[in-house]
């Protein structure tokens, strides 16, 4: 029988609440599926700095490097906002990405067709559906780039770097192309090289490995109008590659539009099979300790975790069709139920379960 390590952070807020369901969720999978899970807690972001001072012990490095996947809940909230940057949760976030190596960001952008309602497009616009993944460069770009202040001629300036290399461009491209693959077989690229020199070696650099994958339905659009075509006309996307910053723009865009931020997942990747894995949305500590979060954005971040890392794929698929079947019998948690009768994260977690059982 197959056994892997999984480094569980449950992190802050809401954090414990989700992953506990989407930890029944894997369970479930993995029994009907016949594979066992060992799973090993760590700690990361606010509650880590209580505990030891920091918001990325080495323990949890360790921890992490040593396992197959990594599960991750939320982290963060108002009680830690005050400390300085370099000891704030979010900094955990950012120095275990670094830590594992994991430079690409995917996010899927999916309207459930029962939650349709929660769409803020026009029903003509999303009737074929919305089924986006969007593939993020995350540790290059303007972000990681060169910064700084100086006084010029017309005062104070401040700059910032976007530098993008050859191996940085074909690396994120490769995950995007292999994605593509993997679903419909077409990929987009956004840039700017209308006027970016990063952006044009990005889109050489993209023409390049086209070629290597002639089964890719390979276009570049320019971010502008990819920005406008999300809301325009979504359908016509299926895997979106894009760099760090504009990345960062059109994902939360992508997510928006499917109206719903307690459904939507994430994977964060590297070179290996080792990804860490968590919902979109933060800590949520408006509702943390109500029993009341949707905890479906982590459990289809399980979902990702088995099919990325594992390579479970039949466990992935189960999971997802039972998110799909929970939807399509009617319940939702509050933040889905548009002020109807809803239920709460545990008893939502238990019917996932009882779902994937049988999806
Ligand atoms: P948020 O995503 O936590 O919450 C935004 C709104 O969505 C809130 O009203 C919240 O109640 C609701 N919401 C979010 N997830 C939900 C769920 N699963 N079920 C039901 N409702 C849900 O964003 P925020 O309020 O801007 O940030 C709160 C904290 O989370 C901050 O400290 C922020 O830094 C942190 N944060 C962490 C991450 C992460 O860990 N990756 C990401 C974003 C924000």
């Amino acid at each position: 029988m197959m056994n892997y390590n999984i480094a569980v952070i449950r992190g802050d807020g809401i954090g414990p609440e989700i992953v506990k369901e989407a930890i029944k969720a894997l369970n479930v999978a993995a029994k009907r599926f016949g594979f066992a899970l060992n799973y090993h807690e760590v700690l990361m972001g606010g509650c880590a700095i209580d505990a030891t001072g920091v918001p990325l012990p080495e323990e949890t490095i360790r921890v992490c490097k040593a396992s197959s996947a990594v599960l991750l809940g939320a982290v963060g909230g108002p009680k830690w906002e005050t400390l300085p940057g370099h000891l704030r949760p979010e900094a955990g976030l950012l120095g275990i990405r670094s830590a594992l190596g994991l430079y690409a960001n995917l996010r899927p952008a999916v309207l459930f067709d029962p939650l349709k309602d929660a769409c803020p497009l026009k029903a003509e616009i999303v009737q074929n559906g919305l089924d986006i993944l969007m593939v993020r460069e995350l540790t290059g770009g303007i972000y990681f780039g060169e910064r700084g202040r100086s006084k010029g001629e017309r005062g104070e300036e401040a700059y910032d770097t976007e530098r993008y290399s050859v191996m940085e461009v074909e690396r994120i491209g490769r995950i995007g192309f292999e994605a593509a693959k993997r679903r419909s077989g077409k990929l987009t690229s956004v840039d700017k090289a209308n006027v970016l020199e990063s952006s044009r070696l990005w889109r050489e650099t993209m023409h390049r490995l086209a070629k290597e994958y002639p089964e890719v339905a390979y276009d570049d659009m320019l971010v502008d109008n990819a920005a406008m075509q999300l809301v325009r006309n979504p359908a016509r996307f299926d895997v979106v590659v894009t760099s760090n910053m504009f990345g960062d723009i059109l994902s939360d865009e992508a997510s928006m539009i499917t109206g719903s931020i307690g459904m939507l997942p994430s994977a964060s990747l590297g070179d290996g099979t080792l990804g860490l894995y968590e919902p979109i949305h933060g800590s949520a500590p408006d509702i943390a300790g109500t029993g009341s979060a949707n905890p479906l954005a982590t459990i289809l971040s399980c979902a990702m975790l088995l099919r990325y890392s594992l390579n479970q794929q039949e466990a992935a698929n189960a999971i997802e069709r039972a998110v799909q079947l929970a939807l399509e019998e009617g319940w939702r948690t509050a933040d889905i139920a548009a002020g109807k009768e809803s239920i709460g994260t545990q008893q939502m977690g238990d019917i996932v379960c009882r779902l994937i059982e049988t999806a």
